[in-house]
């Protein structure tokens, strides 16, 4: 089959690669119809994440068809057409019976490695470096889908396009997660950092749960413009304005209630932290730039909720822990546990409160993701979404 695969830093590769099988018996192979490139993506094109091996098969964000399962596999057959969660997690450990699917004990090969890099050990996920479990990713004609009755969510209606439910798999549950973390009452005034695909879905979502405003904060034109006319919301260009500033002026001079970092550890910046940052990365001396991350703390309201859905791999500097401390704000984050959100959101999009779709800005051919892996780093064509067809 063909499968894009990583193949160094800012190389990916389509190549011809074995076709999956079923190793055990909880899996299910999936024909991919539809897969997306995500921003976190990036990171592993840029070569921030490290355990990458030449000639991994990327990718995480995908749904298709079943043409096969193990025996144990019960909750899907062959011939459904499913959503696949990126997080691999077996829905039986501990964590995973708490709804913690990111933190499931059993789905990790290489637990040790992400035991040994953040406390405990992480679950594995599609396409995402040998610490998250080495797994083949679904930027390819088949995967192999490990626990399929816990990761798959069918899609019954034929009239929803792919397009419409793909982002099942990431985004929107990553996005809304945001939203959800901050208990939103009615009426807030929620700012989003970021407004690539998942800060429009933390966008989107937070108003869908009661917010009352969101702002939106960007430097590209193309980005903000998508959020003031698809995602409802006010907007900053944090290379025109000073944004703590203006933020101030926009909410009688408190903040916004709650804030989202939806950029993670490649933000950028005009300001003189950002030399300091990218010094330090350079040096390793820090793995990661956070500065959306302080600046959405110094800006939020006190009492207020900061929810962190960027990634962030390794280890901070000048994290401003006193604001947190003496201003009684409360920081909460995840990497989203997307099985626990799908079917919720999958009715909210058969309600049509929300199309997912309105994100996508370009489709190509699975033979094409090294150009779109391209274009989408580069920030070039207005580029904020790309979905894939393999076949
Ligand atoms: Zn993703
Ligand atoms: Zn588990």
């Amino acid at each position: 089959m063909r499968a894009n695969c990583w193949m160094g830093i800012r190389n990916m590769e389509v190549r011809d690669v074995p076709d999956p099988r079923i190793l055990n018996q909880r899996d299910a192979i999936v024909k991919v119809t539809s897969t997306a490139i995500c921003g976190s993506d990036l990171h592993l094109y840029n070569g921030f994440m490290p355990t990458m091996v030449p000639g991994d098969i990327v990718g995480h964000e995908f749904m298709g068809e079943i043409i096969e399962v193990g025996r144990e596999t019960k909750a899907v057959k062959v011939g459904d057409r499913v959503v696949v969660a990126f997080p691999i997690s077996c829905g039986q450990c501990a964590q995973c019976k708490r709804g913690l699917y990111t933190a499931c004990e059993n789905s990790n090969p290489n637990a040790w490695l992400a035991e040994k890099q953040w406390g405990y050990p992480t679950c594995g996920a599609f396409g995402y470096s040998h610490t998250l479990g080495g797994f083949a990713g679904g930027q390819a004609e088949y995967v192999r889908v490990p626990f399929a009755d816990v990761g798959t969510l069918k899609i019954e209606d034929s009239s929803l396009p792919d397009e419409s439910v793909l982002f099942l798999s990431d985004i929107f549950p990553t996005g809304y997660m945001g939203a959800d973390m901050l208990g939103l009452k009615g009426g807030e005034t929620v700012a989003v950092w970021g407004c690539g695909p998942v800060g429009q879905f933390a966008m989107a979502s937070a108003q869908l749960l009661g917010a009352e405003r969101v702002i939106g904060i960007d430097r590209f034109e193309y980005r903000l413009e998508m959020a003031r006319e698809k995602a409802g919301a006010e907007t900053l260009n944090y290379e025109h304005v000073d944004v703590l500033t203006a933020l101030r002026e926009m909410t009688g001079g408190r903040g916004p209630d709650h804030c989202i970092d939806a950029v993670g550890l490649e933000a950028h910046s005009a300001s003189p932290m950002y030399a300091y940052d990218r010094a330090k990365q350079m040096m390793m001396l820090e793995t990661d730039r956070p500065l959306a991350l302080r600046q959405a703390i110094m800006a939020c309201r006190s009492g207020g909720t900061i929810a962190v859905l960027g990634v962030y791999g390794g280890f901070i500097d000048k994290f401003p822990m006193g604001t947190i401390v003496n201003r009684s704000l409360t920081i909460k984050s995840a990497q989203a546990h997307v099985q626990r959100y799908m079917r919720p959101l999958l009715e909210r999009i058969q309600n049509r409160e929300i199309d997912p779709r309105f994100v996508i800005t370009h489709e190509m051919s699975l033979d094409d993701a090294p150009k779109g892996y391209k274009i989408f780093n580069d920030k070039v064509d207005d580029c904020e979404k790309i979905v894939l067809k393999p076949h």
